[in-house]
């Protein structure tokens, strides 16, 4: 049933245009994909539902946009040139690479069940030349998460904002990760993008910004609409830790694979302040004018993946449904998560002056929704098009409505239709999008 689920969603992803395989005219670069015109807006709502959420919403919060490639002394700052790494073991045989943690028998390929080399580390950084000197002195890397880009500017945020604490810094971008084992479409990739805050607090307070943060961002994901039964909260052991966690908890979904990883939130302690405070040899501490104290503020950070939580809005809202003799597919995502806002067709193509009052309204509707016309098939099948992609309102101009003044709205979760007026359209549909 899983693997039955992941293959629908994979086929509807490319036949609807959320997402291609990249390259795929030179036969795909593997697990790379290439988000279509239904997949960029769904990615775009759920990066603006986040900022959202976290920037506009809020005080505490600013947003900042770093470059993806950084200094390479931030690397040894963070611990990511010599702690980043994944052991490997390669097959003798067929020569596939896997992931250690993941094997049952350490020995055997289990593939072809060749003999596998010894263990060895493999850092996950991408290495790429800043420059054209083909030297070491040329080498940096493709950020391997978002985090370090927020840090380095912790003391340009003091000097120009004068935050109080706690405040924090939110950014939405690329990282890169040469995974040894990618896999599940868009759930591990080696280039995706993360959603991050770093949460500056003072140290007595870590744990009770940590514990807000769990439930925050646990909420913001049922808030927008995924079932409570497939969230949760998965504490990690000790042993787990990384090397700069004090605590850490996975949110977790139940993907068609199993429970795995959507976001996780971290008490980072001081750690990376001072290490940056260390290698640059700048003074990173915070002073608090209250108390008159000066120290390292504690960080916690939530760091979600953008990709990931696609795929889970994608997988909870799918749903087959018997209407008469037929299997309805329809995607009942949130509103504000929906690609399309809005269709509109004329119920006849071959009425010119139905067909210019449908094009007439959606243009209008243009202006404030993302709308589509379309009348290139029956209405049932429009319907059902629409139905596929999660677009909450599909509005038909019929031969009354010359007389009337008014089209049907149909709903996508209910079916359910009704008449609106010209008038009142637009203000109809603004409070159904403000619920
Ligand atoms: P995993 O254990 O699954 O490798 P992680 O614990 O290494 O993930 P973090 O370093 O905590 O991941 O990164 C924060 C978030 O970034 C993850 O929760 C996930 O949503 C996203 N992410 C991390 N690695 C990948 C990847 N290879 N592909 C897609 N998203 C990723």
């Amino acid at each position: 049933m899983g693997v039955d689920l992941m293959e629908k969603i994979f086929s509807l992803c490319k036949r609807r245009g959320f997402v291609f395989l990249s390259s795929e005219i030179y036969g795909g670069l593997a697990n790379s994909w290439d988000y279509g015109p239904y997949g960029v807006e769904l990615k775009n709502n759920i990066k603006r539902a986040w900022w959202k959420s976290i920037v506009y919403e809020r005080d505490d919060i600013f947003g900042i946009d770093a470059s993806i490639i950084m200094h390479p002394d931030v690397w040894k700052a963070s611990g990511h040139t010599d702690n980043f790494f994944d052991l490997k073991s390669d097959c003798k045989s067929c020569k596939k690479r896997f992931k250690i943690e993941e094997l049952n028998d350490k020995s055997k390929c289990p593939e072809c069940g060749g003999p596998l080399t010894e263990a060895r580390p493999f850092n996950l950084m991408f290495k790429t030349q800043w420059g054209a000197l083909e030297d070491e002195s040329g080498i940096v890397y493709l950020r391997p998460e978002t985090a370090q880009g927020i840090f380095v500017n912790f003391l340009n945020i003091l000097n120009t904002k004068h935050p109080r604490l706690p405040f924090g810094l939110a950014q939405i971008g690329k990282a890169f990760r040469n995974e040894i084992t990618p896999g599940n479409f868009i759930f591990r990739t080696r280039e995706f993008e993360q959603m991050e805050v770093e949460y500056f607090v003072r140290p007595a307070e870590a744990e009770k910004y940590f514990n807000y943060w769990v439930e925050n961002r646990f909420n913001w994901y049922i808030n927008l609409g995924i079932k409570k039964e497939n969230l949760r909260k998965r504490p990690h052991s000790k042993e787990e830790l990384a090397h700069y966690a004090v605590s850490c908890t996975d949110i977790e979904y139940k993907f068609p694979f199993g429970w795995a990883e959507l976001e996780g939130i971290a008490n980072r302690s001081d750690f990376d302040l001072k290490r940056h405070a260390q290698f640059s040899r700048k003074e990173l501490t915070f002073f608090d004018d209250t108390t008159k104290e000066r120290f390292y503020p504690y960080i916690i950070e939530p760091s979600g993946g953008v990709d990931r939580s696609f795929l889970a809005f994608l997988i909870d809202a799918y749903f087959e449904e018997k209407v008469k003799d037929d299997i309805r597919v329809v995607l009942k995502l949130h509103k504000s998560l929906a690609p399309v806002k809005i269709a509109v067709f004329p119920l006849l193509k071959n009425r010119s002056n139905l067909v210019e009052l449908a094009k007439n309204i959606a243009s209008d509707l243009k202006k404030s929704f993302f709308t589509l016309y379309d009348d290139t098939a029956a209405i049932g099948k429009l319907y059902r098009r629409q139905d596929e992609i999660g677009t909450p309102y599909c509005i038909t101009v019929d031969v009354k409505s010359l007389e009337d003044k008014k089209v049907t709205v149909r709903h996508r979760d209910t079916m359910m239709q009704e008449r609106i007026g010209f008038d009142s359209l637009k203000e109809y549909l603004r409070t159904k999008f403000e619920d």
